[in-house]
Order: structure tokens, then C-alpha cells, then sequence
């Protein structure tokens, strides 16, 4: 039995992980649960799981919860409740699908507490991928990738040779502006940019999908996940979304892994690793396809993704800065007070304005990610005066 605490359990990523665990009771069993402020999903899922403890980091939520709840689990609020969540005696698996920079500091208590990780929230490798894949190695635990495209390269890679990659290669949906022009996309709507292709996903991540800043936040998730350097790591845009990535090895093979977009599969699978379980979802059945195509991405129009090579190249705290500005763009796009290209002006801008250090410790990428947000917000009102 695995005893599993899920941090972010009432978004997209935790729901799902919820229904992978419902339907295997007799393998895994919830010990905490945590969210921001949803009260009523996580009352519910309180309710069905009956976890040790939950926690909501809002007070006035977690305090509305206590009042309508009066079972067994201890409810908890704060940035304490949420490392209590997330360093649980009882837990041996922590999943982290909380959503944006907020995921390190509980990652990093988890992994101090022996916790292995199933990784969601890649923002945390992106901020801090050398010391946390570093701490993961001192304290002798495994990270097992959630994302579609890193749960395909770890499969790819399974039995094989690390020093036999010739590169990896990341697959791209493309996101629902694949099509449009610069022009069209400087009007483009959340509305639109939340009809995503393939994926049903939270609201942050939809819009990193249409920018492509999600791909790029995905290169340097895999770089630190597989010790891969950037020249070796290619996007390829695959609007279909069937091979969820691959890769080539020295003899020139490529090795892909194909299935349903459906993120169930890779988050069993970081779940039940080195296992595979038997599952009732959807299967994929190839010859229903009529298409499987490929094509290079277009980082003038998508720069996003761009500046991600450049911010994981540059190296030190340039990556942590590149996710905070992009945090602030995207919640700023989100609010309606920025235009979607925007978002990629807000990065440079801040990445032009930072002086990196090299070798941060975890310290100093808390003060890099404070100081990108302060730039950052300075520069929304930069951008919408047409920096
Ligand atoms: P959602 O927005 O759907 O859910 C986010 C979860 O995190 C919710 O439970 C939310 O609680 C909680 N949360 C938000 N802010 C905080 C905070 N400051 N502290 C603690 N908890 C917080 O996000 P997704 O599930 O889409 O994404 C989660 C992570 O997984 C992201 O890093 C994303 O990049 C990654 N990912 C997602 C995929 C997907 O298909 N959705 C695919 C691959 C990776 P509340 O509901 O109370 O606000």
C-alpha cells in the first residue's frame, strides 16, 4: 500500500490523480490532501478519502471548512499547514500539482523528509532544478515525472543507457493559436486562448500552452530531469498530441511513447512506477488516425519559447526569473490588464533587467523570484505603454 498526500488536490491535475487512486483502493491510500481555497471540493474529497489532514492555505476558507466539518481529519491553513501536508509521517509519496512557484518550498520540505515525488508542478524544477534534483540525490529519493512529454522520455529511457541520448524531443500541441497569425493573436481573448486542442487543463497552464512558455518551462524541466543539455533537448510541434515525446539515441533510433491525451495515464504511471497497473481508459486505436504530423516551432511568433532557451542557458537564478515574470504576465492576462503578447514582452523585459547569479542557493532563488515579480509587475505598465 502506498500512502500518498496530494498538494493542489482539487485542480486539474489532483482531481485526476483522485480518480486514479479511487480506482485503485487496494494499492494506494490518501494520507493529506491540500488546496488553496476551494472549500467545497476539498470538503468533498475529505469526505470520500478521509485523509489525516487537509489543508487550505486561505484562513478564512480553511476557517469555513472547520466550522461546516466535523469528522477525524485534522484541518490545517497557512504556509505551515501546507509543509505539515507535505512532510506527513505517515505519507511515502508526495504528488505536487499545486500550481506555479508556490510548489518549491513544500517540494524541498518533502524531499528533506524522504518523501518520494510524483512531479507535477514543474515550476519548481524550472526555479531551482540543480538544487532540488541535487537534495533529491543526498536524500536518496526518487522523482517521477507527471507531465505527459517527461513521463514519455522516462519511458523511452527505461533500461537504457543515459550516456546513449542523442537528444530528446519534446512534442507540442501547438496550442489553439497554432494557426494564427502574430496579428490575430495580438486580440486574442482568454476566452480563446482557454479553448485548448487537447487537454483540459488549469487556467495558468492553458495559457502557457497557447505562448508556448509551458513547452519552454518543459525544456528546462527535462534538462534537469534527465541531465540533458539544451542543444540536445528539440521541441517539435505534433498537433495531435498522440506521441507525447521521444528519444533518439546515438545509433540513430527514435523511441516514442503514444497514447490518448489523457493525463490519467502519466500520473498512474509516476504513481505506480517501476509497476504498471491495468486501466479502463480510453484506448488509442492507430488506425482511426488519418494524420501524424510534425513540424518546427515558430519562436518569432511564439517567443516565449525562446527566451526559455535562453533563461535555462544562461543558467543561475535567469530560469527562476524567467517563471516569475511569466507568472505575473500570465495572471496579469488573465485579469484582462495586459493583451496576450504581452506576456512575452513581460519576460524579456524582466530577464533584460536581471544580473544573474550563478550557483544560487535556495535562499537566494526566493530573493530572485521576489525580485522578478517586482520588475515584472513594473513592466506590465511598461508593456501597455507598447515597450
Ligand atoms: P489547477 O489550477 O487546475 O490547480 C492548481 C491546484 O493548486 C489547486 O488545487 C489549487 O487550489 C492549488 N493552489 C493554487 N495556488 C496555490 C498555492 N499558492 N498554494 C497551494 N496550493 C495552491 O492547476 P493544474 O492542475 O492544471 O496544474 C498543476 C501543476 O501541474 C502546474 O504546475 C502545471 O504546470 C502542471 N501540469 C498540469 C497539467 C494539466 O493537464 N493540468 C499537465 C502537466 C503538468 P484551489 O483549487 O483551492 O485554488
Amino acid at each position: 500500500m502506498k500512502h500518498i498526500a496530494i498538494l493542489g488536490s482539487t485542480g486539474s491535475i489532483g482531481t485526476q490523480a483522485l480518480d486514479v487512486i479511487a480506482a485503485n483502493k487496494d494499492r494506494y491510500t490518501i494520507t493529506a490532501l491540500a488546496a488553496y481555497k476551494n472549500e467545497q471540493v476539498l470538503a468533498e474529497q475529505i469526505e470520500y478519502f478521509k485523509p489525516k489532514i487537509a489543508v487550505l492555505i486561505d484562513k478564512a476558507a480553511a476557517d469555513r471548512l472547520v466550522n461546516r466539518y466535523h469528522g477525524n481529519t485534522k484541518i490545517l491553513t497557512g504556509e505551515d499547514g501546507l509543509i505539515e501536508a507535505a512532510t506527513y509521517e505517515q505519507s511515502d509519496t508526495v504528488l505536487t500539482s499545486l500550481v506555479g512557484f508556490a510548489g518549491l518550498r513544500p517540494t524541498v520540505a518533502a524531499i528533506k523528509a524522504k518523501k518520494n515525488i510524483a512531479l507535477a508542478n514543474k515550476e519548481t524544477l524550472v526555479a531551482a532544478g540543480e538544487l532540488v534534483m541535487s537534495l533529491a540525490r543526498e536524500y536518496n529519493v526518487t522523482i517521477s515525472p507527471v507531465d505527459s512529454e517527461h513521463s514519455a522520455v522516462f519511458q523511452c529511457l527505461n533500461g537504457e543507457n543515459k550516456q546513449q541520448i542523442q537528444r530528446i524531443i519534446l512534442t507540442a500541441s501547438g496550442g489553439p493559436f497554432r494557426e494564427c497569425t502574430t496579428k490575430q493573436m495580438s486580440t486574442a481573448t482568454i476566452e480563446d486562448c482557454l479553448k485548448h486542442p487537447n487537454w483540459s487543463m488549469g487556467r495558468k497552464i492553458t495559457v502557457d500552452s497557447a505562448t508556448l512558455a509551458n513547452k519552454g518551462l518543459e525544456v528546462i524541466e527535462a534538462k534537469w530531469l534527465f541531465g540533458v543539455e539544451y542543444e540536445n533537448i528539440d521541441v517539435c510541434v505534433h498537433p495531435q498530441s498522440i506521441i507525447h515525446s521521444m528519444v533518439e539515441f546515438i545509433d540513430g533510433s527514435i523511441v516514442a511513447q503514444l497514447g490518448m491525451p489523457d493525463m490519467r495515464i502519466p500520473i498512474q504511471y509516476a504513481l505506480s512506477y517501476p509497476d504498471r497497473i491495468a486501466s479502463e481508459f480510453p484506448r488509442l486505436d492507430l488506425t482511426t488516425l488519418a494524420a501524424l504530423t510534425f513540424s518546427k516551432p515558430d519562436t518569432e511568433k511564439f517567443p516565449a519559447l525562446k527566451l526559455a532557451y535562453s533563461a535555462g542557458n544562461q543558467g543561475g537564478t535567469m530560469p527562476c526569473v524567467y517563471n516569475a515574470a511569466n507568472e505575473v504576465g500570465v495572471y496579469a492576462f488573465l485579469n484582462r490588464e495586459i493583451g496576450f503578447l504581452d506576456i512575452a514582452k513581460v519576460i524579456r523585459y524582466t530577464m533584460e533587467k536581471h544580473t544573474l547569479l550563478a550557483n544560487p542557493s535556495l535562499d537566494n532563488i526566493h530573493d530572485a523570484d521576489a525580485w522578478a515579480r517586482g520588475i515584472a509587475r513594473q513592466a506590465l505598465n511598461d508593456v501597455k505603454k507598447g515597450y
